[in-house]
């Protein structure tokens, strides 16, 4: 396995209405092993940014390094990089070995080599026992893995994925998270996954890399990205429910109290240091604590609970505006139309310019 280097990478598309730029100045590196995620929402660049790691689209400017050797001249089938992507082409006339084997087939081995490496393959991610059907007789997660096999079967350098877990429904997405880690682990691979769902790049990421826009809003681990939103992009688009944002102003920039634009609430934030005049204030729904009561900082009346499991997820129609926040579900649990008060512990101050 190798290490992916992305340095300064550009790429624009002109067309009739003009250019567009897909990828903005993006540098990073995926070091040998590491499962980095790309994520961010649909049209920021994600699949151009992969294209070009893969051959499939020419940079406007930057350079990409396998293991420390440019490949701006490398065409893509020397790049030894294995993809899979959304739309899952495996060869409907071929049996599950066959299909994982082709690219084998393509470079000159017998029968008998193939289907013993497919098989080896298909030990691996676990489906043995689907060698000789064919594709037309598997589930879609199958299939996917089908398709995952036929990429890993010649040994990459790294793995490129995009996309390939969704049109899979839920509970399959799931267990084949579990699973990619699994191959992962056992293949030892270095791997970059595009995904436009946050929560996926949470669960499967040693890093991820946030983007919006053609640009990297930050590269790190899912705890530091939670925890450590470089903007209010970030906050917003990672974690689940959604951050609560507010446009708010620091007189003189003083962080530590802040003013909500809306209602000229203040709200204490515990941050000691100088920061922009105006700015966004967040506050994760885990971060605040609801008072049946009715004491704390704000007040407001519930709009509606969404129950998910143990938790329910409370919209409080408050003086500062919609709310969100997460409680326990107990024998008693709050209702829609109660008065309650919410207390924030943690706040975030983002720079309004920013993101
Ligand atoms: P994502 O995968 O994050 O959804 P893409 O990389 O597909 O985003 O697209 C990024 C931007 O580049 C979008 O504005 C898209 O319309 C544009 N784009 C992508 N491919 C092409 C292309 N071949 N020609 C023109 N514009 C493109
Ligand atoms: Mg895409």
């Amino acid at each position: 396995m190798t290490n992916i280097q992305v340095e300064n990478l550009r790429k624009e598309f002109s067309g009739e209405s003009g250019t567009i730029t897909a990828v903005d100045d993006v540098s990073f590196t995926v070091e040998d092993g590491e499962f980095v995620c790309i994520v961010g929402p649909s049209g920021c660049g994600k699949t151009t940014l992969l294209r070009c790691i893969a051959g499939l689209e020419t940079p406007t400017s930057g350079s990409i390094q396998l293991g420390g050797e440019e490949v701006a001249n490398v065409p893509p089938q020397h790049r030894n990089l294995a993809f899979v992507f959304q739309d899952i082409t495996l060869y409907p006339h071929m049996k599950v070995w066959q299909n994982i084997s082709y690219p084998l087939k393509l470079s000159g081995h017998s029968k008998d080599e193939r289907y013993e490496q497919a098989r080896e393959v298909a030990e691996t991610i676990q489906i043995g026992e689907l060698l000789d059907k064919y594709p037309g007789d598997l589930s879609g997660g199958q299939q996917q893995r089908v398709a995952i096999g036929r990429s890993i079967i010649r040994s990459p350098r790294a793995y490129l994925l995009d996309e390939p877990m969704s049109d899979l429904d839920a509970k399959l997405k799931k267990e084949m998270r579990v699973e990619l880690q699994q191959i992962q682990r056992e293949v030892g691979g270095t791997m970059t996954y595009v995904t436009h769902d946050q929560e996926e790049a949470m669960t499967l990421s040693d890093r991820m890399l946030v983007m919006d826009d053609g640009e990297i809003q930050q590269y790190g681990s899912p705890h530091t990205v939670y925890h450590e939103p470089n903007n209010a992009f970030v906050a917003q688009f990672i974690g689940s429910p959604e951050i609560n944002l507010l446009s708010a102003t620091c007189p003189n920039g003083d962080a530590r109290t802040v003013k909500v634009d809306e209602s000229g609430w203040r709200i204490g934030t515990g941050i000691d240091e100088e920061v922009p005049e105006e700015v966004m204030v967040g506050f994760r729904p885990r971060h605040t604590t609801v008072h049946r009561d009715g004491s704390g900082e704000l007040e407001g009346e519930i709009s509606l609970v969404e129950s998910v499991g143990d938790e329910g997820i409370v919209y409080v129609d408050s003086d500062v505006g919609e709310l969100r926040s997460v409680v326990e579900i107990e024998d008693n649990p709050v209702r829609e139309g109660e008065t309650v008060g919410i207390d924030v512990e943690r706040t975030y101050l983002f720079d309004r310019e920013d993101g």
